[in-house]
């Protein structure tokens, strides 16, 4: 009896980054409707003959999107707010790229902000959140779902369509007025729903996947009684279509029960994070169900493991039987790129060992085949063999790093005296005025700067005159800051194409694709190093950057880091150690850079960690073990430094209520803060916990171009002043300006300088 191959969903970005230049060229208004459809019709009909020609048998429709998939979600069900003026029928494509990117008109000025967008769960992948309002109404109007079901059917191919369940759609979505909870939207949300599976079924799909990740969430009673509703009624309102229930990222632990309660036809685990679930699963799987084992890490760019997954499929067989067993990945495989032929570059024994989308589909239907008998065992000694090789590599392992390592004593990971003592001295040092101003590291990157790394990359422009360029550039952005009367400046980061990147290529025991291009959010793609190895760093990386921008000035510079768990979050990590080993590390090879900068008489350091929070476990319990770990990597990278040196970091995109103790206990003496798009509600926590260190919460939002009023950012440094010490409190934006314009940040740089004085001015002399 023939094993299932189910695949969760495929990259659709296209080989060549075909979706990113049609979209863009739309937005331009180079390209016609009409040929964005075409090219996305071209990379559906690749992605499915792909999966048909590897093997696959249950092929995903439906997880294709011109920008992302809640928002196609939004559209679906007809959850259209109200500012896009939007009047019914089926959402056009105006109206949905209006939801995706905002619109700003000069004539008449009006602007329309966009659907707020946010991490999906902890990848680096954002989805645009669903806005919900007390007398919401749904209906179905976007036929994308039902249309990409018929297009697959002509080409010969019957998909799965693939949809967001309706729980998850809601919990993933926020209430836009207070005093209503958007669960009781569920009622009027499910007969939409029930009636578009219906439609499908009555179009002849025979298997649908419904996506519930928030099952591997923290969920609360009621959620879990609204579980139980929705999927009761779809199983009584639907019918003539089989049900895959699908849940990803995570183990469900006390959320198995749950999940096996809510009836379908088949049920998805992910079985690379949720190892532990399996016995479980396999106690009390229902009788006449099928099961999807999520065997190949949709997370990872590695290779499978045969032996390991071949174990778990044995198992699954023994207690369910081949005729109910599906092998798919653990999670859709969006978040890895397409294809290794496409790497010529990369080192042939690393290729050896990595499997991208393509490639893991190729691993699944392998699987499979071992597991029906229909494939010699002999490819599983082949597997254990190719793991071996490589494990014996040596550029894999450095015994310095090694060594260092296991020597790190509880001193390594702490400043030699406490904050008060540390910012006494440093107030000597520096003499910076009450509310000091600055901003957080990157300044606009021209069309020139842009182009000058490119050629210099390609090798078209030369060491020195690329250098020289970048040189004059700090001086332009010293002169700039100077003008402006910034307190503490910084270079600007120009010779940085990306903060995880420029680190990466500098230290050893990082790997780099040339085409392995990942969806971030709608046509903004990252290609994310992998760690192979054992991290150091050969020599001194910005030194010399930040000391010409400092013998330029008086004033402090700061040398500007990436912290070691950002640099591991944005990055692939290897799976023949832990996480936080790999972050450890790192951190030790940053520690490297911060003496050194200090050495050479940098005051000020900053060591940013904005995916700190996104690394969050999902479930409570499971955090302080994340966060003990993170907050010490941090220090392990910045405690050597004398009282004197100020450490300051910065975070952003996330709310950090909740783990705020984990951040001071980060210890940095200045921390810069994302704060201005929740009009400072980061300061409520301020009002039971006392913030320890200085603090910079961000006075305007640099993801926005609007210039901030000096009147607005001083009626947010009041806020602050509520909650926090005066003499502790900086004056920041929320993030880097690197994707700003040049007039733009100058105009909202020269505000917030003038809102810094009107402080100083009604608090000087005031204690
Ligand atoms: N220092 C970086 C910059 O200013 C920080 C970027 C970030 O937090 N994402 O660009
Ligand atoms: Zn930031």
């Amino acid at each position: 009896m023939a094993i299932l191959t189910n695949n969760l969903g495929f990259p659709r970005i296209g080989e060549n980054r075909e979706l990113k230049k049609a979209t863009e060229a739309f937005w331009k208004g180079t390209l016609a409707e009409e040929e964005l459809r075409q090219c996305a019709a071209d990379i559906r009909r690749k992605n499915w003959q792909r999966q048909k020609e590897k093997g696959i048998d249950l092929i995903p429709s439906n997880d294709f999107s011109l920008y992302d998939q809640m928002l196609d979600m939004c559209c679906v069900l007809g959850a259209v707010p109200e500012r896009f003026g939007w009047s019914g029928g089926q959402v056009g494509c105006d109206t949905y790229f209006a939801m995706a990117r905002g619109v700003q008109q000069e004539d008449p000025p009006r602007g329309v902000p966009a659907l707020e967008m946010t991490k999906w769960f902890d990848t680096n992948y954002h989805y645009l959140v669903p806005e919900f309002h007390r007398d919401q109404e749904f209906c179905l109007s976007f036929n994308k779902t039902l249309d990409e079901f018929a297009e697959a059917m002509k080409l010969g191919i019957k998909t799965k369509p693939v949809l967001i369940g309706p729980l998850s759609f809601l919990i993933l979505g926020k209430e836009k007025e207070a005093g209503f909870d958007r669960l009781s939207l569920l009622t009027r949300l499910l007969p939409v729903y029930t009636e578009l599976l219906n439609h499908l079924a009555a179009r002849g799909a025979e298997w649908m996947q419904i996506d519930e990740p928030c099952l591997a969430l923290d969920l609360t009673e009621a959620h879990k009684e609204a579980y139980e509703r929705a999927f009761q009624e779809i199983n009584q309102s639907v019918s003539g279509v089989k049900i895959i229930l699908t849940s990803y990222f995570g183990p469900l632990d006390n959320n198995l029960e749950l999940k096996l309660k809510l009836p379908a036809d088949a049920y998805h685990f992910d079985l690379v994070r949720g190892e532990i679930d399996l016995e479980a699963v396999l106690s009390s799987f229902p009788a006449a169900a099928s099961l999807s084992l999520g065997v190949i890490n949709g997370r990872n760019i590695w290779k499978n493991n045969y032996q390991r997954s071949m174990a778990i499929i044995q198992k699954a067989r023994d207690k369910v039987g081949a005729e109910r067993l599906m092998v798919a990945p653990s999670c859709s495989l969006i978040h890895v790129p397409i294809t290794l032929a496409n790497e010529p570059f990369l080192n042939p024994e690393l290729k050896a060992v990595l499997a991208f989308a393509a490639e893991k589909l190729e691993e699944i239907a392998t699987l499979a085949g071992l597991a029906e008998g229909s494939l010699d065992p002999s490819l599983i000694e082949q597997n254990q063999q190719i793991h071996q090789a490589w494990q014996i590599r040596p550029e894999i392992t450095n015994p310095q790093v090694r060594a260092r390592l296991k020597n790190i004593t509880a001193e390594d990971l702490q400043r030699s005296h406490r904050f008060t003592e540390r910012i006494r001295k440093q107030r000597k040092v520096l003499s910076l005025p009450l509310f000091p101003t600055t901003t957080t590291g990157s300044f606009p990157q021209t069309r020139e700067i842009r182009a000058a790394r490119r050629r210099f990359k390609q090798g078209e422009l030369s060491r020195t005159v690329y250098e020289d360029f970048i040189q004059k550039e700090i001086q332009r952005v010293i002169e700039e800051q100077e003008e402006l009367g910034l307190d503490v400046l910084v270079h600007g980061e120009f010779e940085r194409n990306d903060m995880v990147e420029y680190f990466a290529e500098l230290f050893q025991g990082f790997a780099f694709m040339t085409n392995g291009w990942v969806q971030s959010f709608g046509s903004r793609y990252v290609k994310p190093p992998i760690i192979y190895g054992d991290v150091q760093r050969p020599e001194p990386m910005t030194v010399r950057w930040i000391c010409h921008a400092q013998s330029l000035t008086a004033r402090p510079v700061k040398g500007m880091l990436t912290g070691p768990v950002t640099m591991a979050r944005w990055s692939f990590v290897r799976e023949d150690q832990p996480r936080s080993e790999t972050t450890r590390q790192i951190a030790l090879a940053i520690r490297d850079e911060v003496h050194d900068l200090e050495q050479a008489g940098i005051r000020i350091i900053q060591i940013d960690e904005p995916a700190l929070r996104e690394g969050l476990p999902f479930k409570r319990q499971a955090w302080n073990t994340y966060l003990q770990w993170a907050v010490e990597a941090f220090r392990l990278a910045c405690c050597c430094v004398r009282d004197e040196t100020q450490i300051h970091t910065h975070m952003c995109y996330s709310e950090f209520n909740d783990i705020i103790e984990a951040i001071s206990a980060m210890d940095a003496d200045v921390l810069a803060i994302e704060a201005s798009r929740s009009q400072m509600e980061l300061l409520e926590v301020f009002e039971e916990k006392t913030y320890p260190n200085q603090i910079g919460p961000g006075v305007y939002d640099v993801h926005s171009p609007r210039v901030p009023e000096v009147s607005e950012i001083v009626r947010l440094l009041e806020k602050a002043c509520e909650v926090l010490p005066r003499e502790n409190i900086w004056v920041n934006p929320d993030c880097g300006l690197k994707t700003r314009s040049d007039p733009e940040s100058r105009a909202s740089l020269r505000n917030l300088v003038d809102a810094a004085r009107v402080m100083r001015d009604r608090y000087a002399g005031k204690s």
